[in-house]
């Protein structure tokens, strides 16, 4: 039994059935999950979630799911991090890490909607699955489907990295790649979605698979010790996770799980592509599209669906937005890796140094609690990082060619830190 009610719009409250359907008939709204919360008080409680499985379905009972899940058993529940040395850095007092750049399978958060996606596929009994990507989707939908044992189709960009097209081809899905970029791409897959009935997770299943978001800032408030944090600094690209990231936050509120602090969101977007925080900081009423031009491709998006609930989204909590540059993002990437040990792509990087902005400017305060949600994994886009770090040197088997390095490294470094004494 699920606690499901319908689809609703979410500008007339149109209601529908839980079929695959994007938007409202009335309208052209978007249509989005809607659930009886009052039938899951008392129901879904701390104890109920703690239960589940260390996975993104502890959640289930606030997925869009009727039967059980058929994918992603192990996706999600991946760590919060208390990042005090990266804190100590910035000046801050209070600094998480949400980290899905660890995330199962395939290494972002991706594989938390494409679980949710697929098991609806399965409920709707498509036999194809398929997704318009950046590459991160890609990669998700192609692992999940040859585990769920479902056909998959992939659309992608003609010029993505090498690396990029290994990670999804490995898994056997077909691979299609298309002139123009995502927008264009995006565009063709609703065509496909009605002609071949197919299930293209971000396009006709995409109320269900962007439910999969929450997962993400479920987890953030349960690893904190059931709390919110005071700011959440999220990536915007299609405009996904960051509204439901809030969703998640006031579901819990609503269901009595923590206690409403008011948190607030705030978007980071590349310099190169930041429609959506152009638009935040000029108070405009609608975003403008762009055409992307940055090394975050996984988050370079110049037309996002879903832009206007980041927005709006934005506005409600009190939050704000920062962009940032490719050589901005580039240093948060190596500031992240040197000082907590973890290696993000250029997404996580924007995320990284927006937050950094937004501390800098004051709208995020030092003494507030921070979680900077890092979405991927830097080695699946090591190209970005080459020519960025000193040759190391080569010496011969020899410890006396050792001694004198060491000796050399430890003069330098001396000449590098001011003495504090
Ligand atoms: C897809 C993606 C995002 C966010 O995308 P939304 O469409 O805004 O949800 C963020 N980071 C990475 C690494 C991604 O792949
Ligand atoms: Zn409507």
């Amino acid at each position: 039994m699920s606690f499901v009610h319908a689809l609703r719009c979410k500008e007339c409250d149109a209601e529908y059935p839980i079929t695959p359907r994007t938007v409202c008939d009335h309208d052209f709204g978007p249509v989005e999950v809607a659930y009886d919360y009052d039938r899951m008080k008392g129901k879904v409680t701390r104890e109920s979630i703690a239960a589940g499985p260390q996975s993104l379905w502890r959640y289930r009972d606030l997925l869009p799911i009727e039967g059980e899940p058929r994918a992603g058993f192990n996706s999600g529940w991946t760590p919060l991090i208390k990042a005090d040395r990266l804190a100590a850095e910035l000046g801050v007092k209070e600094l998480y890490i949400k980290d899905d750049s660890v995330n199962y399978p395939t290494f972002s958060y991706k594989d938390r909607v494409v679980s949710v996606a697929i098991t609806k596929a399965f409920e709707f009994g498509f036999d194809t699955v398929g997704c318009a990507s950046t590459g991160n989707l890609a990669h998700s939908v192609a692992a999940h489907s040859a585990a769920a044992g479902l056909r998959a189709f992939v659309m992608i960009p003609h010029d993505l990295e090498e690396g990029k097209m290994v990670g999804m081809s490995v898994f056997a899905p077909r691979v299609v790649r298309i002139k123009g970029n995502y927008d264009d791409v995006n565009r063709l897959c609703s065509q496909i979605a009605d002609k071949y009935n197919w299930a293209i997770v971000n396009v006709n299943l995409r109320p269900y698979y962007t439910e999969g978001a929450k997962t993400h800032g479920f987890e953030i408030a349960e690893q904190l010790g059931w709390k919110l944090p005071a700011h959440t600094v999220s990536p915007v690209a299609g405009g996904t996770i960051l509204p439901k990231i809030y969703k998640a936050y006031q579901e819990f509120i609503k269901l009595g799980l923590v206690a409403d602090t008011k948190p607030k969101m705030h978007a980071a977007q590349a310099a190169g592509c930041n429609p959506v925080v152009k638009a935040i900081e000029e108070e405009a009423e609608l975003f403008r599209p762009q055409k992307p031009n940055t090394i975050a491709k996984s988050i370079a998006i110049g037309n996002p669906a879903d832009g206007y609930y980041v927005m709006k989204v934005i506005r409600d909590s009190g939050g704000f937005g920062a962009s940032a540059t490719d050589p901005e993002i580039l240093d948060a990437i190596k500031l992240l890796a040197r000082t907590e040990g973890i290696f993000t792509e250029p997404a996580g990087g924007t995320t990284l140094a927006c937050a950094i902005k937004l501390i800098q400017s004051g709208r995020i305060p030092r003494d507030e609690s921070i979680c900077v949600c890092i979405t991927g994994n830097g080695l699946k886009t090591l190209e970005v990082m080459a020519g960025q770090f000193a040759h190391a040197p080569v010496i011969n088997a020899k410890l006396g060619e050792f001694d004198s390095l060491v000796t050399q490294i430890e003069e330098s470094q001396k000449a590098a830190t001011p003495s504090k004494v």
